[in-house]
């Protein structure tokens, strides 16, 4: 079953944690050195000791693998990693790499201590992952060349490197690489609080002026994730130049953000789709997955991957063995009466 809406959701919703064209500018905004990179404390607590301990041995760190959902820093953190370290760090992923001469000959161009990022890197193909293992675990690849009786094995020796891969979902990964990895670290949605220390942060560098308020308006409207509210900022500043006097203000900021269907707390058409199907269809669950996946014509992985965090993280949502069910939360944000569950818990 497939249900049209009248909402109808296109691929460019202004919140979607996917990076867009118009986030080209982000390089510009990314924190550098831990001590800029704000939040995600337990991460960055592990990372500190893990940096450090590396650094008095003089030797490269172990390989890191940082999960969590996309645009909350995952990329930034690998390159703060870098440049704690000293060391420079190339980036592919795992779409990316399309044969195994591809990997080949990133890891054989790397120097002592870099670092490999491989985004996406639940992607790669898994034939190729074992290259990996061997590069991983004992700095060295083994090539053969030719086919048939003619074959050759060379046996190549890299540099000892770091491998950081990032992934949504860490299950996603197979075990042999997974437990490749010395370090695991998992990033969380962040907090209405960091993010508006976020947007502030990225205000200065844009030149932007902003009042606490205002920052911690787009702040509480940006599902938790960075990259969100940097580009609600971009967006709200057009909007101060264009219809106040320049200055974001709780006021502005909330005009803005309304005028751009970002809701008060930062919902989209799809959340607010997915969340009024489940009341429509299934009197509040719970449904499974994969039947409310199909319901609202979207992908089971998307849905859980960059739906559910945000949606669970306010308590619209809750994740039952039976399925997803919506609370009373979300019935009073959408303006509806809530009846009780359907299906009582048993
Ligand atoms: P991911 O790799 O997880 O998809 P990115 O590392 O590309 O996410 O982050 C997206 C944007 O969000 C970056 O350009 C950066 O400016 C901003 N950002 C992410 N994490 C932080 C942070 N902890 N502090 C400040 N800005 C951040």
């Amino acid at each position: 079953m497939s249900i049209n809406f009248s909402d109808e959701v296109n691929d460019e919703i202004i919140t979607t944690t996917a990076s867009l064209p118009e986030d080209n500018a982000e390089g510009s905004l990314r924190p550098k050195t831990i001590r800029e990179y704000i939040g995600q404390e337990k991460a960055k607590d592990n990372l500190s000791v893990f940096i450090n301990a590396a650094k008095l041995r003089g030797e490269s760190l172990d390989h890191v693998l940082l999960f969590g959902p996309p645009g909350l820093g995952k990329t930034t953190l690998a390159a703060v990693i870098a440049n704690e370290m000293g060391v420079n760090m190339r980036i592919t992923s795992g779409p990316a790499i399309e044969k195994p001469g591809d990997l080949v000959a990133m890891l054989t161009n790397l120097n002592e201590g870099d670092i490999l990022f491989v985004d996406e890197i639940h992607r790669l193909n898994r034939a190729y992952e074992e290259i990996l293992y061997p590069a991983m675990e004992d700095y060295a690849i083994d090539i053969i060349l030719g086919k048939g009786p003619s074959a050759n094995s060379i046996h190549l020796d890299l540099p000892r490197f770091t491998l950081i891969g990032a992934t949504t979902r860490s299950g996603q990964l197979t075990a042999p690489l997974r437990d490749r990895f010395g370090v695991s670290l998992r990033l969380e949605l962040y907090s209405p609080e960091e993010l508006q220390r976020i947007v502030i942060r990225s205000a200065g560098i844009l030149n932007v002026e902003i009042v606490p308020e205002g920052a911690y308006e787009i702040a509480s409207r940006s599902r938790g994730t960075p990259r969100i509210a940097n580009r609600l900022l971009r967006r709200v500043r057009d909007y101060a130049q264009v219809r106040a006097n320049g200055v974001i203000t709780r006021e502005v900021a909330d005009k803005a953000l309304s005028s751009l269907e970002v809701d008060k707390l930062g919902l989209d058409a799809l959340d607010r789709r997915m969340l009024r199907s489940i009341i429509d269809f299934y009197g509040g669950g719970p449904v499974g997955l994969e039947t409310l996946a199909a319901t609202i014509n979207e992908e089971a992985v998307t849905l859980e991957d960059v739906y559910e965090p945000y949606l669970l993280q306010r308590g619209f949502l809750t994740r039952t063995p039976r399925g997803r069910c919506v609370t009373r939360k979300a019935y009073e944000h959408l303006g509806l009466e809530y009846a009780g569950q359907q299906q009582l818990e048993l």
